[in-house]
């Protein structure tokens, strides 16, 4: 019999990515020109005070910014997922009509309230984590600054040595981008961060409304993209999986796939749902032993 397999495309975020990275580079830019006017004041009390209260008001903003991109963007993603699901299941006779028709099921409705909160939540982490590093560097160079004055003597900002005051500003300006660490350890820029994060949690909700829209259709197996990846995700391409524990055959379980290997932050693989593996296209039933 023909296959009449139709695969899920990969969806392109970049538009959206790009949105809320620029968001928080320009918010990047207004804190450094913020922590760079200390200088022209020499570090005085009450333009410390001014600094912080703005910077406060812009990462304030960013909050509001992100909140508003994580709801848009994860329900995007997750429609769009849902879409595609009904589209693989010729259950709409093109994408477009899919989109028109997709809606959010009730195993659906909560997941994607779940991964907006979990955004909201990682980006709230990242403007803190910003609030908190340069208040601390502030009070750090401030202190410096303090002592040489003491120390010579002398008001006005010509006491401080040009040399002193070129390492304090890079000190300042790097503060505010200092390195995210994330919950496994690893270190990112403020820009790098915040594209991975982005980028995955859309990615997530297209993957996991993609599941439980199947399930829902009654669907228990889905096929893992094939675009020659070289990284871990390779070994996985084009492999059948099942959707849950009590789907007939032998297939990988997709909760227990190995996170390192497949579906780890910034992977471009997504999953189609096909009803039986045993119709799918010659080359991909021999990958899979079928
Ligand atoms: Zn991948």
């Amino acid at each position: 019999m023909a296959s009449n397999f139709r695969e899920v495309s990969r969806p392109i975020y970049d538009y959206d990515v790009k949105r809320l990275v620029r968001e928080y580079e320009k918010s990047l830019k207004a804190i450094q020109a913020e922590l760079n006017t200390l200088f022209l004041t020499d570090f005085e009390r009450a333009q410390i005070v001014a600094v912080e209260h703005n910077i406060r008001a812009i990462l304030r903003d960013l909050n509001k910014y992100g909140n508003a991109w994580a709801s848009a963007a994860i329900t995007k993603s997750a429609t769009e997922g849902i879409a595609a699901t009904l589209y693989a299941l010729h259950l709409a006779p093109t994408l477009e009509e899919a989109r028109k028709i997709a809606t959010f099921n009730s195993i659906n409705k909560p997941l994607v309230e779940a991964i907006i909160a979990d955004t909201q939540a990682d980006l709230l982490a990242v403007t803190q984590n910003v609030d908190r590093r340069t208040r601390a560097t502030v009070r750090q160079v401030a202190a410096v600054v303090l002592r040489e004055k003491t120390a010579q003597g002398i008001n006005g900002t010509q006491s401080l040595q040009r040399a002193m005051t070129r390492q304090l500003r890079e000190k300042l300006g790097s503060a505010a981008d200092s390195a995210i660490v994330d919950s496994a350890g690893r270190k990112w820029k403020l820009k790098t961060y915040t594209e991975m994060l982005a980028r995955t949690k859309m990615l997530e909700a297209h993957k996991e409304a993609t599941r439980n829209e199947a399930i829902a259709q009654g669907t228990q197996y889905g096929v893992i993209s094939r675009h020659g990846a070289t990284d871990a995700c390779s070994k996985w391409e084009g492999k059948v999986v099942a959707f849950t524990y009590d789907a007939p055959g032998n297939y990988p379980i997709f909760d227990e796939l190995p996170r390192n290997e497949i579906f780890h932050p910034n992977c471009k693989h997504v999953i189609t749902p096909v009803r039986r593996p045993d119709r799918l296209p010659a080359d991909i039933r021999e990958l899979n032993g079928i």
